[in-house]
């Protein structure tokens, strides 16, 4: 018996001891190893996974209640989140509700068209925002404006914030503000809270304020006010192409062709239509050239933002043409939205902290794509569509877009040479001042028009004595 015993358990031992030194050769942690020399009991145990201790589920609008494909969805928050909703970035404040209650499962899974749902949604909606710009910087923590010499506060919601048709991000308050309104004709009133890309929107403005806290001052030229415009509804535009159910619902509404009319490309569809905009308040699918839009900046963003979203489609053409044999077009669409969104943010980060243009910006994404080792092919997009948006001049014509001959399975495809700094496209308006009268509502806020842009830079906002200091220095003058 006992030999039988030994002649059983040798084996194993000596297996076990092999792995041990196989796993020590490998330098890996060898507490498998370490576990198999132990006894094997028996019965074997079914493998338990460790239990997921931190995430809640939120129920939210994939776009707005009027889109009605995606429609509403649960998405899952992978951290912990408190009853508020609030962690330790992003806090929500509405009166008589708020701290709304998780289940017990931690879930902030409430009625559609509830005070409980519309912070749910508005947390989560910022929250994700805020993820994906940290996943696209390498996971670290990206800074509010004011997060500068060790503080730490977060960003406060306010999903219903009061009556008006806006909504707005405000450094000084600390706040993304959502406001309601009944439209004219309508019995029921229209909740920017609702919108992801509303929320995203201003919540890009929050985030591009900590990445570059001179660009919202109103002393810098048109096209800087254009780029925090754009970025807004940028980040509408990633935030769903990071989701791989609108990833897929927008890939089958266009049959991949994210020039055909989409809901990605249209912005605040509800918001849009309320307000007499049957396509939406913006349409990032736009021709629209510099020429075309003076110094209003909420025209001028869109020339950026159909640059970048005529690229984000080349780029897709390209790629799904390449990677058709081994990818779902939805995959490669997701891959390439975020690659883009990555070299965009960086460019931003790059550009200067004031006064940026949009070649600025351009000429450091041709520069980092070609860092990345992104294929030519790239660069020949971006210089094209922005040098059609006359942003930029090309050096050589561009025939062959204009004739529809840029070779899809060509990686390495440029007309002329593959340049990294071109000439900006110069315009009578450039150094207009910025006309922010149709911009959202953060672009109109008072706390921006300082003139002192150490302070801009440096996180503070205009008081309520810097604004009226011509005021009261005239007033001094005059009571002498
Ligand atoms: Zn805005």
């Amino acid at each position: 018996m006992s030999t039988l015993l030994t002649e059983a358990t040798t084996p194993v031992n000596s297996e076990a001891e092999q792995k041990a030194r196989f796993y020590m050769h490998l330098s890996l942690p060898s507490s498998r190893a370490a576990h198999a020399a132990t006894p094997i009991p028996s019965p074997i145990p079914i493998p338990i996974p460790i239990p997921i201790l931190l995430g809640s589920r939120f129920l939210i609008w994939k776009q707005d209640p009027s889109v009605t494909d995606p429609g509403i969805r649960l998405t899952f928050i992978p951290t912990l989140v408190l009853d508020g909703p609030q962690d330790s970035r992003v806090t929500t404040n509405l009166a008589a509700t708020t701290p709304v209650h998780a289940s017990t499962n931690r879930d902030f899974i409430f009625t559609p068209g509830t005070p409980e749902f519309d912070c749910a949604h508005s947390f989560a909606i910022v929250r994700e925002t805020l993820t994906m710009y940290q996943r696209i910087r390498g996971g670290a923590p990206l800074p509010w404006a004011w997060n500068t010499g060790g503080n730490i506060d977060p960003i406060s919601v306010f999903p219903r914030a009061g009556v008006t048709p806006n909504a707005f991000y405000s450094r000084a308050d600390k706040a993304l503000k959502f406001f309601f309104f009944t439209p004219s004709g309508a019995s029921l009133p229209v909740f920017t809270c609702r919108s992801l890309d509303i929320v995203a929107h201003e919540t890009g403005h929050s985030v591009l304020d900590g990445l570059k806290p001179g660009w919202l001052g109103g002393a810098n030229p048109p096209q800087t006010g254009g780029l925090h415009e754009s970025f807004g509804d940028l980040t509408a535009i990633f935030l769903a192409l990071s989701q791989l159910d609108q990833v897929e619902s927008a890939l089958a509404q266009t049959k991949a062709n994210l020039h055909d009319k989409n809901f990605l490309a249209s912005l605040a569809e509800q918001f849009g239509v309320a307000l007499g905009f049957p396509q939406g308040l913006r349409n990032a699918d736009n021709d629209l050239k510099l020429s075309q839009v003076g110094n209003e900046v909420h025209a001028i963003s869109q020339v950026f933002t159909g640059g970048i979203y005529d690229v984000l489609a080349d780029i897709f053409a390209f790629e799904k043409n390449r990677q058709s044999a081994t990818k779902d077009p939805a995959r490669v669409l997701l891959e390439v939205a975020s690659q883009l969104c990555s070299v965009l943010v960086d460019a931003l980060i790059a550009a200067p902290a004031t006064g940026a243009t949009y070649a600025d910006v351009v000429n450091q994404m041709l520069n980092i794509s070609n860092t990345r080792g992104e294929p030519v092919i790239y660069r020949t997009f971006l210089r094209n569509r922005f040098t059609l948006r006359e942003v930029v001049v090309s050096p050589t014509p561009l025939n062959a877009m204009l004739e529809g001959r840029i070779n899809l399975n060509d990686p390495g495809f440029v007309e002329g040479k593959d340049l990294l700094k071109l000439d900006a496209h110069r315009h009578p308006s450039d150094k207009a001042p910025q006309d922010r009268s149709d911009c959202c509502g953060t672009m109109q806020r008072l706390e921006y028009l300082i003139d002192d842009q150490a302070k801009l830079q440096a996180g503070g906002s205009a008081s309520h004595d810097d604004l009226l200091s011509s005021q009261t220095a005239e007033l001094r003058r005059a009571f002498k």
